[in-house]
């Protein structure tokens, strides 16, 4: 039985590539050095690999920024814009991907980056393909072909990986009118063609095709475009071994088409669809292998050997143990680099460490379920052990706080609503707030100076004594509220200069969530996340904003707007533990988030906001199974935001997604405000409000917080003017597109500046 690996992090162990990405960009490296770490940790993590017993090694899974962009540049897809760097021999070659990775502002130019976007339903974020009618692609960049070398001259024959002709089209987007990306695909064939003929003649045997868009609903056109591709590849390679990878979910109604697409080996991910496994047994063609995707690539628990080895041996025993091959799930991209490192002063509680599981231990858990699945009884021990840790797990006291399931089972309809219906609140909110029409706020955040960072560093070293951090904290409250005030804002925020990040903050505060010393995982480029591990149930302790909140509060006679991270948003950036439903561990911290709501408002505080900017993305894959997320979801959201008397106002904050489809669910959450991002799209974005005629009152972005540009009070006047159109002005909110954490306090002051002026000149 064979083993292979789908895909390894490429960040380092220590995140070296930040490292030395972010030196380069600052100018504080050559470009010759980041090639080298390049280099460095391709060679450890395929020595790694092949030294823990991996058959098939994966190689161009590493990548300086993105893997998708690796594919436009490899196939000469590189925007026109970008011309003025390509043709410019003095530059390195890296300065051109880098460029539209990030966009270039020296030497007199000017380049915008590419759009990035979120790869399906995880947190990482890739570079959209840009696609023009007559776009041509030829072979651009050799690094799959170097990389393949480069592997050889350590002694491994890798397993290329690419993402498939169809998924890479699919991730695309056209920039222009009047075609359909699909229809590229005669002219990109002949280039993936090119490529494989010169990995094959380097002694390759094995290609890997990335092809998630086959877990998704898929057109007539799409089926045929996957039909077309493989039937074209295999005619130009018989002999070429080639792996269809498909993950995130399950083939479903694709299961008949990704049957008859002529490869060796197809790639199921029996962690997201364990069901699709009997319906494959009985459709897959004789001489196909099936790679069986049974080691979660997307969280972090220790696998359960005796649970897998379970459907292991059913595949065996039906298709036979040369049919079979074993993998993880998906690429282990989404999972931290090694356990191992989290060392002496890991954060995490002792007993999780047995639990756990990241990308190098992920990778001997293939290569032992190959081994045990093989030789019966010879492997007791390992078995044994692995199933005293799964039953340690299921029964510790770290988990299992039985008042938090009696509360979830509680939870009544009526927990989930307000009093009154929201035309009721609405009075009674503007007879308490007794705010201005089109009132202005912010989203919470404002700059994170050095000196804050510092200030947190030093509480957690112990420099900073907790008394000394909480008075420096409190002046920068301070600080934020009077200018506020001299700004004219009519709804202040304190400002979240105690917040490192706003998931991090709460989960540091909840029961049944821990966190890792190194858990790094590539977000997106050079920036990496350490998600939070909820491992339990989930409680709150005691309040964890209200000291805060209340101190700003009693600051000004203005109305200060308590500010939470709403659960859905938790959820969807933490591993989340595996062994119960996902909506049962959102509302537990739906609860929580529920009594900190319930505590803010008797502290006084009148406006409370609620941020779930991450409840788009936890959309499944397929249309399918949207109701039943979007369902408890939004109770979830409801469950929080439903303690309070009519007359406190809740706010929500979306950003960064489209609302068009699930505009109706976003009604449903039946906040008094949301404040959404739309200043990008020129109030675009706005239209699914209004096309709704979305009963609530709504704040769209009127300047993107992304760019240090400060926009004219006019330019907003424009914007408001433009949401006015389409939303009645007494629904209006003013306020940025989001946080200014990352902002400088002159961009900031300077901004609110006209934004306040902007919000005048409509009242007038
Ligand atoms: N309240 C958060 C902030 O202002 C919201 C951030 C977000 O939407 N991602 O930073
Ligand atoms: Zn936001």
């Amino acid at each position: 039985m064979r083993t292979h690996n789908l895909g390894y992090p490429r960040i380092g162990g220590h995140r070296e590539l930040k490292k030395v990405c972010e030196q380069y960009w600052s100018g504080k490296t050559g470009h010759k050095n980041v090639l080298q770490v390049g280099r460095n940790i391709r060679r450890e993590n395929w020595l790694m690999q092949k030294n823990a017993g991996i058959d098939l090694v994966p190689c161009n899974d590493f990548s300086f920024y993105d893997h998708v962009l690796d594919h436009s540049f490899l196939f000469g897809a590189i925007p026109p814009r970008y011309n003025s760097i390509l043709l410019n021999n003095d530059k390195p070659e890296i300065d051109l991907y880098f460029a539209m990775a990030r966009g270039y502002q020296k030497d007199g130019l000017d380049l915008p980056a590419m759009e990035m976007t979120k790869w399906f339903d995880t947190n990482y974020h890739y570079i959209v393909p840009e696609f023009t009618k007559d776009q041509q692609f030829s072979l651009f960049s050799t690094k799959v072909i170097d990389d393949f070398y480069e592997a050889r001259e350590l002694g491994i024959v890798t397993k290329t990986v690419l993402i498939g002709p169809v998924s890479y089209l699919l991730l695309g987007k056209e920039k222009e009118a009047g075609f359909s990306r699909l229809d590229l695909i005669g002219r990109l064939l002949p280039v993936y063609v090119e490529l494989l003929t010169k990995l094959t003649a380097l002694g390759a045997d094995w290609v890997q095709f990335d092809e998630p868009f086959l877990c998704m609903d898929l057109s007539n056109e799409e089926q045929e475009a996957f039909a077309f591709t493989y039937r074209e590849l295999r005619r130009s390679f018989p002999r070429l071994g080639i792996i269809l990878a498909t993950y995130f979910g399950s083939l479903e109604a694709n299961t008949p088409l990704a049957c008859s697409l002529p490869v060796n080996v197809l790639h199921v991910d029996l962690v997201r669809g364990p069901q699709q496994l009997e319906g494959l047994i009985s459709e897959l063609p004789a001489d196909r292998i099936l790679s069986l995707g049974l080691v979660d690539g997307r969280n972090i628990w220790r696998n359960d050997f005796t649970r897998t080895l379970a459907t292991l041996q059913h595949a065996r025993n039906t298709l036979g143990t040369q049919r079979i091959w074993v993998a993880p799930s998906c690429s282990l991209l989404h999972c931290p680099c090694d356990l191992d490192e989290e060392g002496e002063n890991s954060p995490l509680p002792a007993a999780l460490l047995s639990w756990l599981s990241f990308a190098k231990q992920k990778v001997s858990e293939v290569v032992t379920l190959a081994r045990l699945s093989g030789e019966a009884g010879q492997n007791a021990a390992v078995l044994a052990q692995n199933a005293a840790i799964a039953l340690e797990r299921k029964q510790s006291p770290l988990i299992h706080k039985p008042e938090v399931g009696a509360r979830v089972r509680a939870i009544t309809a009526a927990d989930a609503r307000r009093q009154s219906p929201f035309p009721v609140r609405r009075i009674k909110q503007r007879a308490r707030l007794k705010l201005p029409a089109y009132p202005t706020t912010t989203i919470g955040s404002f700059p994170q100076t050095p000196e804050v960072r510092r200030w947190r560093a030093q509480l957690k070293s112990g420099v900073l004594s907790a008394a000394a951090y909480e008075s420096l904290i409190k002046a920068e409250i301070e600080k934020a509220i009077r200018w506020q005030e001299e700004l004219g804002l009519d709804v202040l925020v304190h400002g979240e200069f105690e917040r490192n990040d706003m998931v991090e903050y709460f989960g540091e505060q909840l029961e049944g969530i821990a966190f890792t010393a190194n858990g790094w995982v590539q977000s997106y480029g050079s920036r990496c996340v350490k998600p939070p591990v909820i491992f339990g149930d989930v409680s709150r302790k005691m309040p964890m904003t209200v000291a805060w909140t209340a101190f700003a509060q009693s600051l000004t006679p203005k109305i200060v707007k308590g500010m939470l991270t709403g659960p859905v948003t938790i959820l969807q950036w933490s591993f989340v533990r595996d062994d119960q439903p996902r909506s049962e561990t959102c509302f537990q911290l739906a609860l929580a988030i529920r009594d900190e709501v319930k505590d803010l408002e008797e502290a006084g505080i009148a406006v409370i906001q609620i941020d779930e900017p991450a409840l788009r993305e936890g959309l499944p894959l397929r249309h399918a199974d949207w109701r039943s997320y979007l369902e408890w979801a939004v109770t979830a959201f409801r469950l929080a935001a439903s303690p309070v008397a009519d007359d406190t106002q809740i706010h929500t904050h979306m950003c960064y997604a489209e609302f068009n489809d699930i505009i109706e669910s976003i009604a449903d959450m039946d906040a008094d405000v949301i404040t959404i991002e739309t200043s990008r799209s020129q109030m675009d974005l706005l239209d699914a409000f209004a096309n709704f005629n979305y009963p609530n009152e709504i704040g769209p972005g009127v300047y993107d917080i992304h760019s240090p540009r400060v926009p004219a009070h006019q330019e907003m006047v424009d914007l408001l003017k433009k949401a006015n159109a389409v939303i009645p002005e007494d629904q209006l909110w003013v306020n940025p597109d989001c946080g200014l954490k990352t902002r400088s306090w002159e961009e900031t002051r300077n901004a609110l500046h006209e934004m306040v002026e902007a919000a005048r000149y409509m009242r007038s």
